[in-house]
């Protein structure tokens, strides 16, 4: 591509919407130009990108067995009705009705529209393992889109599903793709690190997110320091060792007057115990019907993730001061176990409150607690479940090691889906032994346009994008300095071509301005390899060759350069 054709503005001043740096340098390096809240046009160096990045995918998913189809982006109400899905996804659902008052969603995910289609096709185990995937437009109506197209409403996804016969088969093929999964970072050139995960309202039990390092990342990773340990996991999901239970003779219940105190330091204080003494209740509305409280240790934090999960809830949140106020007669702040459960309230508390000994609660009276408080002598809880936050500092509950934390953005997403959707929409085999069986499913998603912006996240510095070389919109960047010099024009010509006979990915700036901006420009938009042109070292058979990343440039012999460029286009193309 001659740059003086190419459709490439690119911007000197960051726009007022950029909230990240690949937002940022995503418009300015004309790879997206924002449509709407949450919509971009994708320019011809973005789409260039983007499909390097499909290809490696689509090479990697088609080594692993995997077949590709095109689902529609519209489906039909009926399919997501028989999941239960209609109901329960949401507002990020976009939906719409037809001229015939027909119902239909924007696909946000595409699991009822593969498994409608399995069970109309597949009917004996012959036809099993299956896995399918596409890549194509997604559509979900994000609460706040930002970053560009790393949270936008429309994106592109890869998304695979897999039918296996039973749960070995099925789990065989989940570790293929992660394996797959481990491929693909590799090439696209990711620091990245796989980790536990929720499975969320897409359901299942078993799921691990590939998270691109990086400061900017909206995730949160608790793992593990002890490399031969390797527990990671996202903060929604990360366990860490429960401490001893406690031993000490009970002490007898006492309420104390606690005038003005309102934080559990100040209480603890107070008292003169420690926060990790303490335990505070938390109350909050489940699914909109009924109220149920969560006990946490004074010096911990709740993961609303866990304990949504623990309580079984499709939704949580916390109750308002006044619903806290009409159900258990005391202020927000003063509510504790006791007596919660006989106002109809549902008790779960945290394992690290269950190895409490004479705790501290709420009094569930206003500028009351109690002292000495002890589980099943004082009050008794519904539940025990793990729903406390997991920090740096806390031991690994796997080797005893220190957990650590670190960001992370969510590139892909495996899940192990069980029967979930082939027993809700009836989609079955017959197996060997004559029997009818659901199938046994996995999901497999990754974001294709948040990749190209996760890459920009992890690659860049002040002057723009540094791509990997695997995914750049093009591999060279050929400068003649000055295109009035018909001799450093004549050898940048030859050179371009023969680069491009040979299969690299070369722009030339052919472009007849100043060479400052053809170096900003080329910087900004991150090419990982510049071949420039000058008058002076050309005169002395000299071309300078320097990759994006690095501070200083090779001066080559012209003669040698095409050879050179080639060798490090291949080796930086090498997974490491
Ligand atoms: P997140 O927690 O970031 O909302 P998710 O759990 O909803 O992600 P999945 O349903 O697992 O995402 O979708 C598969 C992949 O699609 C994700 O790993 C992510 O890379 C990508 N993705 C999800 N939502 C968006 C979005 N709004 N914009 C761009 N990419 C997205
Ligand atoms: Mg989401």
């Amino acid at each position: 591509m001659k740059w003086s054709r190419a459709f490439i503005n690119t911007l000197r001043e960051t726009p007022k919407e950029a909230e990240s740096i690949s937002h940022k340098y995503m418009l300015r390096a004309c790879l997206i130009k924002k449509l709407g809240a949450g919509v971009y046009d994708l320019l011809p160096l973005g789409l260039k990108s983007l499909n390097k990045v499909t290809a490696i995918i689509r090479e990697e998913m088609n080594a692993a067995g995997a077949q590709e189809v095109l689902l529609p982006i519209l489906s039909p109400s009926e399919l997501w009705q028989e999941s239960g899905r209609w109901a329960k996804y949401g507002k990020e659902m976009m939906r719409m009705t037809d001229r015939h008052e027909n119902s239909w969603a924007l696909g946000p995910t595409h699991e009822e529209v593969i498994t409608d289609l399995v069970r109309s096709q597949v009917n004996s185990y012959k036809q099993l393992p299956l896995n399918l995937y596409q890549i194509q437009v997604k559509f979900r109506d994000e609460i706040r889109p930002r970053f560009g197209v790393m949270r936008s409403r429309e994106f592109m996804m890869k998304d695979a599903y897999s039918f296996d016969r039973d749960e070995a088969a099925a789990m065989a093929t989940y570790r293929l793709m992660f394996d797959t999964y481990t491929k693909i970072c590799k090439r696209i050139g990711f620091k990245f690190r796989s980790v536990d995960a929720d499975s969320g309202p897409i359901g299942g039990n078993c799921s691990s997110e590939f998270m691109v390092l990086a400061e900017t990342g909206e995730d949160t990773i608790i793992y593990c320091e002890n490399e031969k340990c390797g527990y990671a996991a996202n903060m929604e999901k990360a366990v860490f060792k429960k401490p001893e239970p406690q031993t000490a003779a009970e002490e007898p219940l006492t309420k104390v007057h606690t005038p003005n105190i309102r934080t559990v330091e100040e209480l603890a204080a107070f008292l003169g115990k420690k926060p990790e003494d303490t335990a505070k209740t938390i109350l909050y509305i489940v699914d909109e019907k009924k109220m149920a409280g969560a006990v946490m240790r004074g010096d911990r934090e709740i993961n609303e993730v866990k304990l949504k999960n623990a309580l079984g809830a499709s939704e949580i949140r916390l109750a308002t001061p006044d619903e806290i106020l009409e159900k258990t007669g005391a202020p927000v702040g003063f509510a504790g176990p006791i007596n919660l459960k006989e106002k109809g309230i549902r008790l779960a508390i945290d394992e690290t409150v269950a190895s409490l000994k004479n705790t501290v609660t709420g009094g569930n009276e206003l500028d009351y607690h109690y002292t000495g408080v002890n589980r099943g002598r004082d009050y008794q809880e519904n539940l025990v479940a793990d729903f406390a936050k997991a920090v740096k500092g806390d031991t690994c509950a796997k080797c005893g090691g220190k957990l650590n934390e670190q960001k992370g953005i969510e590139m892909g997403h495996v899940f192990y889906l069980g029967k979930k959707y082939s027993k809700s929409m009836q989609a079955k085999f017959l197996d060997e032994d004559g029997k009818s069986k659901e199938f046994e499913m996995g999901c497999f998603g990754i974001g294709v346009s948040r990749t190209v912006a996760a890459s920009i996240e992890q690659n860049n510095d002040e002057n723009g994008i540094i791509w990997p070389m695997a995914i750049a919109p093009y591999e060279v960047n050929v400068i003649p300095v000055n295109v009035k010099y018909e001799e450093g024009m004549k050898y940048a010509e030859e050179i371009y071509k023969k680069l491009k006979d040979a299969g690299i990915d070369v722009i030339m700036d052919d472009r007849d301005i100043s060479p400052g901006v053809k170096f900003k420009d080329s910087d900004l938009i991150g090419f990982p390899l510049r071949v420039v042109v000058g008058e002076k070292n050309f005169k002395d058979g000299k071309v300078e060759v320097k990759l994006r990343r690095e501070k200083d440039f090779a001066l080559m012999d012209k003669a040698e350069v095409f050879d050179r460029v080639v060798g490090i286009v291949k080796k930086e193309k090498e997974i490491k």
